[in-house]
């Protein structure tokens, strides 16, 4: 898969440019065209430098010609000069003799004295070639110094080539003659033999055009004059050479001053044709430039274009590497063909493209790969962290982190808000603060010494939380140590156990005390008065004094249980008021209430005072109501077991004396005593013949779920088949079996015939579940599991379908070997019941710490529910601590429909009781009962 790699410049796909190839060509062309250009243009400069210097030495020679040419018009003019002098030597008056023949010559002639004056002169007609009288004096004084002739050329305005000659007349006169000539001779020779222009001027020493005295040409010099002083800025004061292009072409032109004179003289040739040669020559050269750059870039382009078509192939590819697009590439790249022997540096360089295409491809793949398992991880760890951040501060229990002296570094939501902080920052605050027990002046962090001294896993213990608001709260904390940042924390994790403290001390209240009257109930008393006839000291008298309520129950159908319940209440405090402290007073009976007397001195309880509970009067409301009571009092003595015996005894002695006459104080004598024990022998030997002769039978009460509101199981209940035919109900022997150490012979009898039964049911494919009651002794014998396997394979039963409803708990040894005994029994498949619950039960904790899967509601709870608010209340937090632990219910003596409705709407699971049927032998068993 391709992905795009992470990459901060975006790189065009494809050139949209010029091609590196076509600016490479163009490169080349326009160096080869700069060089041919640069050289022609040397070669140029060289060969106008050169020319230069050729037309300069030209003109310089042509200066000479003029210069000779001039200097031989001279001469013949001072040759002529002899022809004035020679006849008579008075050319004074010759001159005008001789003009005729002087005009094929010389255009005048003038004899001069020596102080210039003019003497006499002849000319030409029509001619004005003579010098002005500057020139003259300056002849004059020139030949004065010299003594020599002398010639000069003057334009004034017409040029003359004029000459001075010192003659001495015949009269011994020093004279001067002058001749003068047109220079326009001298100048056509010049022209005719150079053929070069010659153009006189006199140079203006302000910046205008120079003033052209003559010309051979005439315009046309003085216009090649004008066009070079142009060029020359009209600087031709000092100009002695031009050579460049003017506005009329190429020019060459030579200076200097004529001599003996202020004018100057340019020779001037034109060069245009030169010019044109070079500018020929220069367009030659590009032309050539040119061909050979074309030609060089076909060369170069035929050379270049395939490797350069390569090196656009993985340029253009490149950016896609970048892109992610490994693939494309790759496609791209697959267009180079590569020549098997020739590999070049680009084929190289494609090679290595394709691998770092492959190479990113598959790190691509990987990046994604680990970036998706890093985003799974990312995720699954924000979920962690949401779901912890949730948890910490959602969480129903105090959750803190804090150091060894309790200074806190972590507090979570419900900490907050107990410690009173709220939102306000708990790191400065000390944990100590809130969690220590004032009474015993411990702190959180003084319970944890354990925890830092010998470093353990987990430490638990109970601290109270004082909250912000004053109350002193129950918790239960798990302490462990944390590291976080390297540094050591303490984690405790508190949950507020208060409202289980509380449930669990009205529960344990409620299994030692009547709830309607408060006083110790049957099962309490028991234990207390066993435990006071273990310690008694030798002058110690103990007597029982049972007080039972004559016709309790019609009392109740009469005016009602509230009623009833009212007449126990006052009763018990009647009695309490009666007898004083020294006792241990109990409601043991519906309407029967036991006190224990101890004294130190042998002797009665006082008779008046007895006889004053055998009658007491009650409000019903409807008016006052005088009720009995029956008193029996025993006397404990060594041949008594205990306060069983104590108790048995008096329970026959009170029925007894009630068929004899009620509302008395009996005293029971030692005869009465005998009697009972006769009786429980009587009742032993009947056991042991229906033990032996197979006649227990089992009764099977169903059991309803409330959420399929069918049968879903059936409890076994043991009958005794007497002599008679009729059956005798467990209550009557199952004490005696006890006594006796017969339970567990009873049990295992009950356990296979509900086996056999089962394993009936389940061949005929009914599902309905068995439920066996098992008391504690029978499950701790040693061989119980063994037994219990044993039974299974005789009967063949599915132990699945059976549930052990636990009785006597009260009479279990060690709690950590029933769980344990429970647990074996939970390995063969089948589930346990915690029966009786609620009542004569010792510790919640079995209820927690046993593996039960089943609460039964002792039906003292429940029969009544639909009357007794207390019950509702107890059953409800019953129901709902279960359930907390994850423990179904089951509500047992369930006899209105009322307090089927009640359970119902409490969510109980099962019920049991009168209401859906009576315990019945298996034939009138009805399966089919739907609630
Ligand atoms: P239990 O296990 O709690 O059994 C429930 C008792 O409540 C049964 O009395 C049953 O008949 C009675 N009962 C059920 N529904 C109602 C109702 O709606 N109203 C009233 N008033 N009573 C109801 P039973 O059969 O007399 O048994 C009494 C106790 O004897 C049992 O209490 C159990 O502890 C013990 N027991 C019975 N059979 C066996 C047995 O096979 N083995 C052992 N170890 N104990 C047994
Ligand atoms: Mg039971
Ligand atoms: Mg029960």
């Amino acid at each position: 898969m391709n992905q795009a790699l992470p990459n901060d410049t975006k790189s065009p796909a494809t050139v949209t440019g010029l091609s590196l190839f076509q600016k490479l060509c163009a490169l080349i062309i326009i160096m080869i065209m700069l060089i041919m250009l640069g050289r022609g243009y040397i070669s140029y400069l060289q060969t106008m430098g050169k020319y230069d210097d050729q037309v300069q030495n030209r003109l310089q020679r042509l200066e000479q010609t003029f210069t000779t040419l001039a200097q031989r018009s001279s001469h013949e003019l001072f040759r002529s000069a002899d022809r004035y002098t020679q006849p008579n030597g008075d050319a004074t008056h010759n001159v005008t003799a001789l003009i005729p023949s002087l005009m094929s010559e010389v255009e005048s002639v003038a004899i001069i004295s020596k102080q210039g004056q003019i003497l006499s002169s002849a000319q030409i007609e029509g001619a004005d070639y003579q010098p002005g009288s500057d020139e003259i004096q300056s002849a004059v004084a020139t030949i004065a110094t010299t003594q020599q002739p002398m010639a000069s050329l003057i334009c004034n305005p017409d040029c003359i080539q004029s000459v001075f000659i010192p003659l001495i007349s015949d009269n011994g006169d020093e004279l001067i003659i002058n001749i003068n000539r047109s220079a326009v001779l001298l100048f056509e020779d010049f022209y005719d033999i150079t053929g070069t222009e010659l153009v006189v001027f006199s140079p203006q020493s302000t910046n205008a055009e120079p003033d052209v005295k003559f010309s051979s040409h005439g315009a046309e010099g003085t216009r090649l004059l004008n066009a070079i002083a142009q060029a020359l800025n009209l600087e031709l004061t000092t100009a002695q050479h031009y050579f460049g292009k003017t506005a009329e072409g190429y020019l060459a032109a030579h200076f200097f001053e004529l001599p003996g004179s202020t004018l100057h003289l340019a020779i001037i040739s034109d060069e245009s044709a030169v010019a044109s040669l070079a500018a020929r020559t220069i367009s030659e050269v590009l032309a050539a430039a040119l061909v050979t750059s074309l030609l060089l870039s076909l060369v170069v382009y035929l050379v270049l274009r395939p490797p350069l078509k390569k090196l656009a192939i993985i340029t253009n590819a490149l950016p896609l590497l970048s892109g992610g697009n490994f693939s494309d590439a790759r496609q791209a790249l697959k267009k180079i063909k590569r020549h098997k022997k020739y590999i070049d540096e680009i084929d190289l360089l494609h090679h290595t493209t394709e691998d770092v295409n492959n190479a990113l491809d598959l790190l691509s793949s990987n990046v994604l790969r680990q970036r998706n398992e890093l985003q799974e991880k990312v995720h699954a760890l924000t979920e962690a962290k949401q779901f912890n951040e949730m948890l910490f501060d959602n969480s129903p229990m105090v959750i803190v982190t804090h150091r060894e002296d309790g200074s806190i570094h972590n507090l979570n939501a419900m900490g907050r808000t107990l410690s009173g902080l709220n939102n306000k920052p708990a790191f400065n605050a000390n944990i100590n603060h809130w969690v220590r027990d004032p009474e015993n002046d411990i702190t959180l962090s003084g319970s944890l010494q354990n925890l830092v001294d010998k470093p353990q896993k987990k430490l638990q213990n109970e601290l109270p939380f004082l909250t912000g608001d004053g109350q002193i709260r129950d918790f239960l904390w798990t302490h462990s140590i944390i590291s976080i940042d390297n540094s050591r924390l303490f984690l405790s994790l508190g949950v507020d156990i208060t409202e289980t403290r509380r449930a669990e001390e009205s529960l344990r209240w409620l299994g030692e005390h009547d709830r309607v009257t408060g006083l110790l109930n049957r099962s309490t008393f028991i234990e207390e008065a066993d435990r006071h006839i273990h310690s008694m000291e030798p002058n110690q008298y103990i007597d029982l004094v049972m007080v039972d309520i004559d016709n309790f129950s019609e009392f109740n159908d009469r005016f009602g249980f509230d009623c009833g319940d009212n007449l126990l209440r006052k009763f018990a405090n009647y009695i309490s008021e009666e007898l004083g402290d020294a006792r241990l007073l109990a409601r043991t009976g519906s309407g029967e209430f036991c006190i224990l007397m101890i004294q130190r001195n042998h002797g009665q309880p006082q008779p008046h005072n007895l006889d004053a509970l055998s009658r007491f009067q009650i409000d019903t409301g409807g008016g006052v109501e005088t009720i009995s009571a029956t008193i029996i009092v025993d006397h404990y003595n060594v041949d008594i077991d205990g306060i069983d015996d104590l108790l048995s005894n008096a329970t026959s002695l009170m029925q007894r004396m009630k068929s004899k006459g009620k509302g008395h104080v009996y005293h029971a004598d030692d005869q009465d005593s005998k009697e009972s024990r006769q009786e429980k022998y009587l009742l032993k030997e009947q056991l042991l013949e229906a033990l032996n002769s197979n006649r227990l039978v089992l009764f099977y009460q169903p059991i309803v779920d409330m959420h399929s509101h069918n049968v879903s199981h059936c409890e076994c209940l043991v009958r005794m088949l007497d002599d008679e035919g009729s059956f005798i109900a467990p209550a009557k022997f199952l004490g005696i079996a006890t006594e006796c150490g017969l339970m567990p012979r009873i049990d295992y009898i009950v356990l296979e015939k509900a086996m056999r039964q089962l394993a009936a049911w389940q061949q005929a494919g009914i599902t309905i579940q068995l439920s066996i009651n098992i008391t504690a002794p029978t499950l701790e014998q040693p061989d119980f599991a063994e037994r219990l396997g044993d039974i299974i394979s005789a009967t063949g039963a599915t132990p699945e379908s059976l549930i052990f409803e636990l009785v006597e708990t009260d009479a279990l040894e060690n709690i950590e070997n029933a769980r344990k005994l429970l647990e074996q029994i939970k390995v063969r498949g089948a589930q346990i019941a915690l029966d009786d619950f609620g009542i004569g039960f010792t510790s919640f904790e079995y209820l927690r710490e046993l593996p039960v899967d089943y609460i039964k509601i002792d039906q003292a709870f429940i029969r009544f529910i639909n009357e007794r608010e207390n019950d509702q209340t107890l059953v409800r937090s019953i129901i709902e601590m279960s359930h907390s632990l994850g423990k179904k219910v089951i509500a047992e003596g369930v006899e209105k429909k009322a307090a089927v409705e009640i359970l119902r709407d409490m969510q109980v699971d099962y019920i049991q009781g009168y209401y859906l049927s009576r315990p019945v032998p298996i034939s009138a068993l009805d399966l089919n009962i739907h609630l």
